[in-house]
């Protein structure tokens, strides 16, 4: 039996052929795993679960498919859909789990994030995740109205869209480099949980790192976004795979 991981699918109306893709591949892989993992930005922005959007309900009914079947779907939220609720959460059938999370995988602790957190050489955008995250600001977002929601998330990701241009001008290298992990804070992060796996996403540079942490032999493996084709991680009791899913329209 394997077990699989995906992230940074960024579903929106706007590519629905990568939705597709994601249907296809719960209901031929999915249904056949052990467990699905979804390590965030499943969508390319969520504000709230009383969104009616259709590309949320068709992903909910993939999902409690093979949920329904008896595969348990696991999500960590994206930096793009740290709104899922626990409404769309029943709704989907899947079980949300805080970011890190220790998972036990065929006897093996591995630690599971989105990545977010480990890009801590980009200041100004942890300073927009500490103030995102905090309830207060949740409940205030939540209490307006649909509209004025969808009106802030546009104009969010076209100031974000802008930020990135205006760095990637300036300093491609430094853009490139703010934009990944900071190593040291992988290092303190495996360190701390004392675990020598790692698996996240975020970044969008799907790879397979070996790396020694005081002595220890440790992995961090990356997850692929889901732009040009899918990105998958088959995990079984013997290996572990990255695979890109190509598109079959
Ligand atoms: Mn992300």
């Amino acid at each position: 039996m394997t077990t699989l991981f995906i992230s940074d699918l960024h579903l929106d109306a706007e590519r629905p052929a990568i939705t597709e893709l994601f249907g296809a591949f719960m209901h031929r892989e999915g249904r056949q795993a052990e467990a699905v993992y979804v390590l965030g930005d499943l969508f390319e922005a969520w504000v709230g679960d009383d969104d009616p959007s259709e590309t949320g309900a068709y992903v909910a009914d993939r999902i409690r498919e093979v949920v329904d079947l008896g595969v348990p779907v696991y999500f960590i939220r994206g930096n793009r859909d740290f709104l899922v609720g626990d409404t769309f959460a029943r709704r989907a059938g899947m079980r949300i789990l805080p970011d890190p999370a220790v998972v036990t995988l065929y006897g093996r602790p591995t630690l599971l994030m989105h990545g977010d957190l480990l890009c801590t050489d980009d200041v100004a955008y942890q300073q927009f995740r500490t103030q995102t995250r905090d309830p207060a600001w949740q409940r205030q977002f939540l209490g307006q109205p649909l509209a004025a929601r969808l009106a802030f998330a546009a104009q969010a990701r076209a100031a974000s869209q802008a930020r990135q241009q205006g760095m990637i001008q300036s300093d491609r290298a430094q853009f490139e480099s703010v934009t990944d992990v900071t190593p040291a804070t992988v290092e303190a992060t495996l360190r701390r949980f004392g675990v020598d796996t790692l698996i996240h996403g975020h970044t969008h540079r799907p790879a397979v790192h070996d790396l020694d942490v005081d002595g220890r032999a440790c992995r961090r493996i990356v997850l692929g976004d889901w732009y040009e084709q899918g990105s998958v991680l088959r995990v079984d009791a013997n290996d572990r795979v990255l695979e890109s899913l190509p598109f079959t329209p």
